[in-house]
């Protein structure tokens, strides 16, 4: 039983026939189209429409940043695309063959990781995706946790420092202000001000006209320049202290870490398993949860968007 899973994308839209083990069988890709709702929407029946065609899919299911309501009907907010209160899904059922299910970008994604990546075997798990802002999922007794109005599992905007730097999200000292690529680059910054160990840095920094990339700094990691290992120490040690947190509610047997940073593999983790043990409430008597790197990385969102709506279909039709 096939399903089909989109997800819409800054840049780009993906689409792809995924089957009952997460193999992506026929897989379609266009760039997103900036600030046009309608010509997204053309693109996502068309490539539905072009997936399902001589095939057994049973279901569609799309993945998008933003909030989704709790019936997966109904985006309230996407911050990439011109919605506000959009019904996707009745907008879509209207033009494609097969049901529709609207998820999370991020809830996909770690869906996809507890099914058939990093997260399998496992019946609760909690996913830090850690790219420009940090993203999240919960597993939680082998369900995907939503919360009650659909907008749950914002882990980015855990508050971790009172009164701290502001947040897009419109609070202030949220985690993602401290454990983000772009705190990354912050903390990279400072180091490369300072000289020192942070000269590797400097250089490449003024080099690219005073500004330092997060390919730079990835690149430096994967050199064990010490400055960049320092900032991504300063990074993990931020995370650490959220899972500690995280693990004092949630009790997870693994979290993985995904996006653009957890490139960095052991060099990441090493430093958040550091400070998530020292920060542990109760630690020594905790049982300790597993931290790995995300396994699907690009293929993450349409493998789990279609197999959520595998699921939802199935669930539906007994
Ligand atoms: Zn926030």
């Amino acid at each position: 039983m096939h399903a089909i899973g989109i997800d819409i994308g800054g840049t780009k839209i993906a689409g792809a026939l995924v089957d009952e083990k997460g193999q992506i069988v026929t897989q379609l890709r266009k760039p997103t189209p900036a600030g046009d709702s309608k010509a997204l929407e053309d693109i996502v029946v068309d490539m539905i429409n072009e997936l399902a065609d001589g095939t057994d899919a049973v279901a569609a299911g799309v993945a998008a940043a933003g909030f989704i309501d709790a019936t997966q009907s109904i985006v309230y907010y996407a911050p990439n695309i011109n919605w506000r209160h959009e019904p996707f899904r009745d907008k879509l059922e209207k033009r494609v063959s097969v049901p529709v299910i609207i998820e999370n970008d991020a809830n996909a994604a770690g869906w996809a990781e507890f099914r058939f990546g990093a997260g399998k075997n496992t019946s609760d798990m909690v996913m830090l995706t850690i790219g420009t802002g940090v993203g999240g999922a919960i597993v939680a007794n082998d369900r995907l946790f939503r919360g009650g109005f659909g907008a749950g599992a914002e882990l980015g905007h855990m508050r971790v420092v009172p009164n701290g730097l502001p947040c897009g999200c419109g609070a202030n000292g949220c985690i993602e202000q401290y454990g983000s690529g772009r705190a990354l680059q912050r903390f990279a910054n400072t180091l490369a001000d300072a000289g020192g160990i942070g000269q590797a840095l400097a250089d490449v920094r003024s080099k690219n006209g005073n500004y330092l990339h997060g390919k730079d700094i990835g690149d430096l990691v994967d050199q064990d320049d010490p400055g960049a290992l320092q900032a991504l120490r300063q990074l993990g040690d931020w995370l650490g202290q959220a899972c500690a947190s995280f693990a004092a509610i949630l009790d997870p047997q693994v979290f993985v870490f995904g996006g653009g940073v957890a490139s960095a593999g052991e060099k990441l983790l090493a430093p958040v398993r550091q400070a998530f043990l020292q920060t542990l409430p109760a630690r020594g008597y905790h049982p300790e949860p597993e931290f790995r790197i995300a396994e699907l990385v690009n293929d993450a969102g349409v493998v789990g968007a279609a197999d959520v709506a595998r699921q939802h279909a199935v669930a539906t039709a007994k």
